[in-house]
């Protein structure tokens, strides 16, 4: 089942990503990073298709896409 791995210390929390979803399975999270930034999550209940668009438009890479 396809996943994704948000890294939390390049993530500025600009939130580009969330809206992109079509599953709408990105949120803000509670947790700061070590910026003191809250930063984008993978929602507990979220579904991933591997459609690769968080990763496409996050501009810091912040987001990894495994479709194993
Ligand atoms: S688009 Fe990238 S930098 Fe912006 S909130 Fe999402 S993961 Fe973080
Ligand atoms: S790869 Fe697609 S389906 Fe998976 S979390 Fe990112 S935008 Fe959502």
């Amino acid at each position: 089942m396809p996943r994704i791995e948000i890294n939390k210390d390049r993530c500025k929390g600009c939130l580009l990503c969330v809206p992109v979803c079509p599953h709408d399975s990105l949120e803000i999270s509670i947790a700061l990073n070590v910026y003191g930034i809250h930063i984008a999550a993978f929602k507990i209940d979220g579904i991933c298709s591997g459609c690769t668009n968080c990763a496409t438009v996050c501009p810091d890479a912040a987001i990894e896409v495994f479709k194993d």
